[in-house]
């Protein structure tokens, strides 16, 4: 193959990669080529020498993702070494793969407020971007104004969030784009409030998730006005196991992987909660979590 010879010079190319080793949910097959870019420069390249018809992946800590158990017949973009931060003012931007964490703890370094959130997401900036990302009040798209993205052609191109169409845990990304970098207007405020606030959420997170435990997050989104948790408990499935997936006890949104579990053991607990909700509730359930079925 001699497309791969040339994408060789332009980062780390493997083939077979276990995607269970880069989900925080620890499930999946291999996915056919992994490619993790030195930096934007090697992506812009990179990206059109890959065959056209070869489907990609974007991917940050996999914090967000459900991957088949057969795998991924295609590309997956790792962006972990694409992560600078640069701080003008009161305006911040980060690179794709920089860790959310990471970016609330520059920005509280600051003195700067807004997203503190960040501090408690366990993904990297552009996973951020795709899932618009938030929590306790604050989203991306709130202090957000603008994107790069890079096309599958190499091209680049910046848009505002608005073009993106943020919306609660949505973004409208181009078709194959891929997110590079993205900036925020913060607002001024004390270091140490900002580090408060930021150790507050920390703390509430630990007492009310299972964090010892692979997950990959809340698994769906919350019905106008409800609480997918709430509606999942009420449901009776709390705690409910198949295979080695369980609905948390700590937590019903949550699905924990007890070790070995499956894609498809996750997808069935999935499905139930679905249908018991529905038959209970008559309120359909949206995953939030992206899943990625076979043969995409
Ligand atoms: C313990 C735990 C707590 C969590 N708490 C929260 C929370 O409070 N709020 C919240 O919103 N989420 C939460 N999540 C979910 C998750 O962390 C977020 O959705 C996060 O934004 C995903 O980032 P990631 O880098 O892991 O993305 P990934 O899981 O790697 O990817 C998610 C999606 O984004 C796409 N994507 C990734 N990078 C790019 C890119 N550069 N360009 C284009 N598309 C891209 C992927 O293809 C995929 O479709 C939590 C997850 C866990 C495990």
């Amino acid at each position: 193959m001699i497309w791969t010879q040339d994408i060789q010079a332009l980062g780390e190319l493997s083939q077979q990669e276990p995607m269970a080793a880069h989900t925080t949910m620890a499930v999946g097959g291999m996915a056919s080529w992994y490619f993790k870019p030195y930096d934007k420069h090697a992506l812009g390249e990179a990206l059109p020498l890959f065959p056209h018809d070869m489907p990609i992946l974007p991917l940050g800590r996999g914090s967000n993702l459900l991957v088949s158990d057969l795998g991924f017949h295609g590309v997956v973009i790792d962006l972990g070494l694409i992560h600078n931060i640069h701080i003008d003012e009161t305006k911040l931007t980060a690179e794709a793969g920089a860790r959310m964490s990471k970016i609330a703890q520059s920005a509280a370094n600051h003195g700067l407020s807004g997203l503190e959130f960040m501090a408690t997401v366990p993904g990297d900036l552009g996973g951020g971007i795709a899932m618009n990302a938030g929590a306790f009040g604050q989203q991306v798209s709130d202090t957000c104004h603008e994107v790069n993205i890079i096309h599958r052609d190499g091209k680049e191109e910046t848009l505002s969030s608005q073009q993106l169409h943020m919306t609660y845990r949505h973004t409208q990304l181009p078709s194959g784009s891929i997110v590079i970098n993205a900036s925020f207007t913060l607002t001024r405020d004390e270091q140490d409030a900002i580090r408060q606030r930021m150790r507050d959420m920390r703390q509430q997170r630990s007492q009310t998730q299972p964090l010892a435990m692979p997950n990959c997050g809340s698994v769906f989104k919350n019905p106008e006005g409800q609480h997918a948790a709430q509606l999942i408990e009420a449901a009776g499935l709390k705690g409910k196991r198949i295979g080695n997936a369980q609905i948390s006890d700590t937590h019903a949104n949550f699905i924990v992987n007890h070790g070995q579990a499956s894609s498809q053991d996750v997808l069935a607990l999935i499905q139930l909660v679905q249908q018991t909700v529905w038959k209970q509730f008559n309120i359909q359930l949206e995953p939030e979590v992206r899943i990625l079925e076979a043969m995409q």
